[in-house]
């Protein structure tokens, strides 16, 4: 095993300090059962899978109620029940992350029965097929927001193109702490769900990208993995967004992805640590996928936590009692996740943290948010330096202005892009210019509207020029 001790980062990004509601070294508890799960059958940008039950269908937690013929141009995976009782309706209903899915509605029976897997007697012993094989029928994808079949991660290309795998294993988005609590408390089925992820892919070599502030995973590992020459450790900076896959191979690999390309057209696969956690709970204990970590977080929550969730739990069910004040909710990321108004909503695969902010009463400083270093620039964020950690709460501070160029976006931008004119172009409907400028290879973290001290709401105006163009193309 090489360990690679120099801390690596990339040029821009943002340090975030601790905000008030971050749930930071708490334990992972288990959420009470819901009462009733809403599941949708698309997740993340697989598609949507057609549903094999029927209203008035009795279920068990792990029996599969959706699926597609395999198809790799339109990756899916089977969709599991999460909890035992009896399917009530099948019905549209709007996705947590956007647009509209078919949704199963399942009401409890309380008695939490389950439909495990098919277990293997020794998975070493497997061949890539059979435990891709696995990681299809037990519905593993990616943690993320893409929520991508683990198993489709390498159909793009042949397996023989697929030379690296890389776990990532750093997280610095504010707020969310679940996944790396997860990585302490189930330790063992990371390391081994990192060695099965491995052997699906035709044994390839495995980069580990972890944040130099988790030192004892980093002796954990060392100690587990320091026979193995197929693995190296690299210890990163923890900052915002290192662990996006672009920036995370660029950092680990020197090897820039291509605009709108995968990691697999660089012959890698990046796997998260809830992957990983699925991929050995799947081969080895032949447990679908079906609940995830999940941090509950923000100011305006009671007790921030890290919690194991049954996916298709409402938010509500989350929230409910757990809030002290008006809140904004918001799934998944403050910097790019969706607000959210129903608390119906359901936690999917690819939800990390639901976080509630505090909804600003009045505004005290109209043109800029009172602080003493870039947090405070957008108002969203009021940081104050005498109070451990920085408060949050949804104050727009005005109405956006004109850019002053100030360059901040550009400090921060990890793509080496110029997010103002990308902005402005996208508004002003240039988007040729805007493409020659390399829309494309934003990758959507929101560093450049958080930083912006005019509040233009950069990340939008981009999102959208990219949605013109590929509306136009398509
Ligand atoms: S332009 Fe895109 S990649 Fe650059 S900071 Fe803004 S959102 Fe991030
Ligand atoms: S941060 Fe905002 S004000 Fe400054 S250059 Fe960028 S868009 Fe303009």
């Amino acid at each position: 095993m090489a360990v690679l001790g120099s801390l690596k980062t990339f040029k821009g990004g943002h340090y975030f300090g601790l905000f008030e509601g971050t749930p930071r070294g708490q334990r992972l508890k288990v959420a009470p059962l819901p009462h009733r799960v809403i599941i949708p059958l698309r997740q993340g940008f697989s598609a949507e899978v057609a549903p094999i039950v029927q209203e008035g269908d009795r279920v068990k937690a792990g029996q599969v109620i959706g699926r597609n013929q395999p198809d790799p141009k339109k990756p899916s995976t089977p969709v599991h029940a999460s909890i035992s009782g009896r399917v009530t309706k099948i019905e549209r209903r709007s996705h947590p992350l956007g647009g509209e899915t078919l949704c199963v509605i399942i009401e409890s029976d309380g008695k939490d029965e389950w439909e495990m897997l098919h277990r293997p007697a020794n998975y070493e012993k497997l061949s890539p097929e059979e435990i891709g094989k696995i990681l299809y029928e037990a519905g593993v994808t990616s943690g993320g927001q893409a929520g991508f079949p683990t198993i489709y991660h390498s159909a793009f290309a042949t397996p023989d193109k697929i030379r690296y795998l890389i776990i990532n294993a750093i997280e610095t988005e504010p707020f969310c702490e679940a996944t790396d609590q997860l990585m302490y408390e189930e330790f063992d089925k990371f390391v081994n769900g990192i060695k099965i992820l491995r052997q699906a892919l035709g044994n390839v070599q495995v980069h580990i990208g972890l944040g130099y502030n988790r030192p004892r995973i980093y002796e954990e590992l060392i100690e587990r993995l320091e026979y193995y020459d197929w693995c190296t450790i690299h210890q990163l900076r923890p900052k915002y967004p290192q662990g996006d896959d672009a920036v995370l191979i660029r950092t680990l690999l020197g090897v820039l992805l291509p605009q709108r390309g995968y990691a697999t057209d660089v012959g890698c696969v990046v796997q998260d640590v809830q992957q990983c956690v699925a991929a050995y709970e799947a081969v080895v204990e032949g447990k679908p996928f079906v609940e995830r970590v999940v941090s509950v977080a923000g100011s305006a929550v009671k007790e921030p936590g890290n919690y194991r969730v049954r996916v298709g739990t409402p938010i509500g069910h989350l929230l409910e009692s757990n809030l002290k004040c008006t809140g904004r909710i918001v799934m998944g990321s403050v910097l790019h996740g969706q607000a959210q108004g129903d608390l119906d909503a359901p936690i999917t695969k690819e939800i990390p943290a639901v976080i509630a902010l505090r909804e600003a009463e009045r505004e005290l400083f109209p043109i800029a948010g009172l602080g003493f270093d870039r947090d405070s620039f957008t108002g969203v964020y009021l940081s104050v330096p005498w109070v451990r950690s920085k408060r949050a709460t949804t104050s727009l501070n005005g109405n956006p202005r004109p850019c002053v160029r100030c360059g901040y976006c550009i400090d921060v931008c990890p793509q080496n892009l110029v997010p103002a004119l990308l902005g402005e172009y996208s508004a002003n409907g240039l988007l040729s210019e805007a493409q020659e400028l390399d829309l494309f290879a934003c990758i959507e973290c929101g560093l450049c509207a958080y930083v912006c001290p005019s509040k233009i709401p950069l990340l939008e105006q981009i999102r959208e020029g990219k949605r013109k163009i590929l509306q136009e193309s398509a």
